[in-house]
């Protein structure tokens, strides 16, 4: 068996359709975390793309032993990308990225001097958003603040998915079995020691963002449903709300037959409160729906992703941690 021994560092990159970013980021990683640690290894996971990063990455991989990707059959989202790069991830830290160089490899020196204090969850906090469009920047502080009075979990200000974290939280990751990930409050359910560092987005180096609003719109969903009840249970209260004002109008008709005689309009009250409440039962059967969706996805127990292709492995087990890989050795 061609035995390398697992690197000290991972460094897991999902890809999608980034085939132009790769050879530049390629080289400034490399070159920037050999400095830093030299014993590491580059996990990409290569999401379905339908550019030339299949080819890329295969030309990448051929010229360097610390190279390795794995292929999915087909797009599955970012998300999952980075679940399947912590299930084969091998180092002892892992560090997540993304790939067009928005997350300067230079702040994993900084991560990697955290971990060696003894932090487990080091996340990086972006300094400001000023890079992103004012309707994004608007939708993700919507987001994070009907996420933070409906969810349980608090999420860092500014903390994204460039991360580093160690063996025992990459473990902890890759126990939660769900199916619809929301990584930013996985990574704070874990919980472990944890510190954030800041660092400056860059530009996006080539191409342009690989999230469209409708995938975004999906993510707020699935960060929302998978880590509150909230918008379940405020039917209830909306609901004995809506029963105690009809009690109310139910005694003022009453009252106002018995003083005035049964008198004939208010067929616009009706319309308008039909049309109120058939509003109101429909939402909440969809917000019923949204969760009962992603129960059936849990039950169905599918896997969370498919690989067609891994790309420059030496076949070596996975998640291996050092201690166990060396007490192997003696064994052998
Ligand atoms: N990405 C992915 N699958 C997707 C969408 C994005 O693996 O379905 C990757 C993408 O290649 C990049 C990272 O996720 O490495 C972040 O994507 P992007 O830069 O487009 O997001 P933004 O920075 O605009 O939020
Ligand atoms: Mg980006």
């Amino acid at each position: 068996m061609a035995s390398m021994s697992a690197p000290v560092l991972s460094i897991v990159i999902p890809v999608y359709n980034e085939a132009e970013s790769l050879p530049e980021l390629v080289r400034r990683v490399t070159e920037t975390v050999r400095r830093i640690e030299p014993s590491f290894e580059i996990l990409f996971i290569n999401d379905g793309s339908r550019d030339e990063t299949i080819e890329a990455l295969r030309r990448l991989c051929v010229h360097d032993a610390r190279l390795r990707a794995i292929s999915f059959s087909r797009n599955f989202g970012k998300e999952i990308a980075i679940a399947a790069g912590l299930d084969h991830a091998r180092g002892q830290a892992v560090v997540i990225m993304d790939a067009d160089l928005q997350h300067p490899p230079e702040a994993i020196a900084d991560f990697m001097e955290k971990w060696r204090e003894g932090y487990a969850n080091v996340y990086g906090v972006r300094r400001d958003r000023a890079i992103e469009s004012p309707v994004k920047r608007a939708f993700a502080r919507g987001f994070y603040r009907m996420f933070a009075s409906f969810g349980d979990t608090t999420l860092p200000k500014g903390a994204g998915d460039f991360r580093l974290l160690d063996r025992k939280a990459v473990d902890a990751m890759k126990a939660l079995g769900e199916r619809a990930r929301f990584s930013k409050g996985l990574y704070s359910w874990i919980g472990f020691k944890s510190i954030g560092v800041p660092f400056d987005v860059a530009e996006r180096a080539h191409g342009s963002t690989k999230w469209s609003f409708r995938k975004l719109l999906r993510f707020a969903l699935d960060g929302l449903t998978s880590f509150s009840t909230a918008p379940l249970r405020v039917w209830t209260y909306v609901g004995l709300f809506v029963s105690f004002c009809a009690f109310i109008a139910a005694i003022r008709f009453i009252i106002e037959a018995l003083v005035y005689g049964v008198t004939t309009p208010g067929f616009p009250t009706l319309i308008v409160s039909v049309m109120f409440f058939s509003g109101i039962q429909l939402m909440s059967l969809g917000i019923l729906g949204e969760y009962i969706g992603r129960i059936f996805a849990e039950v169905k127990r599918r896997p969370l992703y498919i690989v067609e292709e891994r790309i420059g492995d030496d076949g070596a087990p996975e998640a291996v941690t050092r201690d166990e890989r060396s007490a192997n050795d003696g064994l052998l």
